[in-house]
């Protein structure tokens, strides 16, 4: 795993990973670099490593419960590593 620390303060705002399709919902990264993900009345926090674990559940459950494999979270070519940017 290269995490590099990113705690560069050019990071100093909101990052919208995804939304979901009520108008509060959906998933993004918070200045600390916390994923929160809201949804419903639910509101989970985790850090980008858990997440990534978190995901990939969700997948494992998306595929059991439909049969598609379209779901699967693999390594991502287009990682969010991608958009640190560390000068
Ligand atoms: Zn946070």
């Amino acid at each position: 795993m290269t995490e590099g620390k990113a705690k560069s303060a050019s990071v100093s705002r909101w990052q919208v990973l995804a939304s979901g399709q009520q108008k509060d919902d959906g998933i993004a990264r918070c200045p600390q670099g916390h994923i929160h993900l809201d949804y419903g009345n639910l509101s989970l926090r985790f850090d980008q490593q858990a997440f990534i674990a978190f995901g990939e559940m969700v997948g494992d459950a998306l595929v059991a419960l439909t049969g598609e494999s379209n779901f699967i979270l693999g390594p991502a070519p287009h990682h969010a590593d991608a958009t640190f940017s560390e000068s």
